[in-house]
């Protein structure tokens, strides 16, 4: 397709980023082309953002943002077989190779070859955007695009939670900001014994409590060790989901632990983070995990499963719905911590459209 259309850029490797005019993307043989219905931010873009030493390492700009988005298919290139324009997709954001060991052995999640939407690639920040169609996820019809684009983080809590037993075990949550609030709504849909939020910052307390959390400790008024403790008869918690990447709070987890019970780490630390590997790990016969991305395409389907369910809490996740103009407000608000998920409209008849 011929022609211009808006997006968000990030021009200019500095804090910022610019909604400007740019070519609609042209498509390769193998590569569909989106119309962006929803697109939602991730903690990664506001990373971007705000240029950190992270996003400085991984992105040269100038590059178009975002990558969690559904939307109508317009164009098929002359190879793409499995789907049709009309088609509703939304996409997994780590294009991978596919012919590496990691790939070959049905751990793709961890290709080294790995390109990203939105960080090497240009993303969906955008009115189109071009996809493989090797990584195209075909959706339901009539579901509201919010959903469909929160699928992606959605995916990142439901690898998790759920990468070992959950299902009436006690849970805690650590970190209740977008990724952690999914976290809690799939930690709610496999009927915990008991669903224990550890959270600081006070929008964030509120949207637990109103995502069914049985317990909210917030570790600047209460030590959380104690009180998982005195909440858990003194066992401890089965599953722990750390979404912080807070180096006590990790540390804390490991203190809380049911023995023989497992922590999935999906919070990135900026620092090294020591643990009593002896006392905590070892002798109490636990699993540590680091979770990355989702498997694929196991976790897609574990997700949209829970969508079809009914089951998934998600409309208190998306807290803020905006025109893809709007996405400094956006970026402000998410600064402050006093959002879940925000999504954002290439065209803005489509908020109403789902209200
Ligand atoms: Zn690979």
């Amino acid at each position: 397709m011929k022609g211009k259309m808006k997006a968000i850029v990030k021009k200019e490797p500095k804090e910022g980023a610019i909604l400007e005019e740019v070519d609609i993307p042209q498509i390769g043989a193998k590569e569909i082309l989106v119309k962006v219905l929803a697109t939602s931010i991730c903690g990664s873009d506001y990373h971007i953002y705000s240029w950190d030493e992270w996003s400085q390492s991984k992105v040269s700009p100038p590059n178009i943002m975002g990558h969690e988005f559904s939307g109508e298919v317009v164009e098929v290139g002359s190879e793409v077989k499995s789907i049709k324009v009309g088609d509703n997709v939304s996409s997994e954001t780590h294009f991978v190779c596919g012919h590496c060991e990691q790939c070959k052995t049905g751990n793709g999640h961890i290709c080294k070859n790995t390109i990203i939407l939105g960080i090497d690639v240009n993303g969906t920040f955008a009115e189109y955007v071009a996809i493989p169609e090797k990584s195209a996820w075909i959706n339901p019809k009539n579901v509201d695009p919010a959903y469909l684009a929160v699928q992606e983080p959605l995916g990142n809590a439901v690898h998790t939670i759920l990468s070992g037993d959950a299902v009436g075990k006690s849970i805690a949550v650590v970190g209740c900001g977008p990724i952690g609030a999914l976290g809690v709504a799939v930690a709610k849909s496999v009927s915990p014994s008991k669903l224990i939020v550890i959270e600081l910052n006070t929008y964030r307390i509120n949207l637990a409590k109103k995502l069914g959390a049985d317990v909210v400790i917030n570790p600047l008024e209460e030590d959380p060790v104690k009180r998982v403790l005195e909440e858990t008869n003194g066992m401890g918690v089965d599953v722990v989901a750390e979404m912080s990447g807070n180096p006590t709070a990790i540390r804390q987890t490991t203190k809380y632990i049911k023995p023989g019970g497992r922590i999935s780490l999906l919070g990135l630390p900026t620092k090294e983070v020591s643990l009593d590997i002896a006392n905590d790990v070892i002798f109490k016969g636990i699993t540590i995990q680091g979770i990355v991305g989702r498997r694929l395409f196991e976790t897609w389907y574990k997700s949209k499963g829970l969508i079809e369910s009914g089951n998934l809490n998600l409309e208190p996740v998306i807290t803020h719905r905006f025109p893809l103009e709007k996405f400094e407000e956006a970026f402000e608000l998410m600064k402050k911590g006093n959002s879940g998920k925000i999504v954002l409209y290439p065209d803005a008849n489509v908020i109403d459209k789902w209200k």
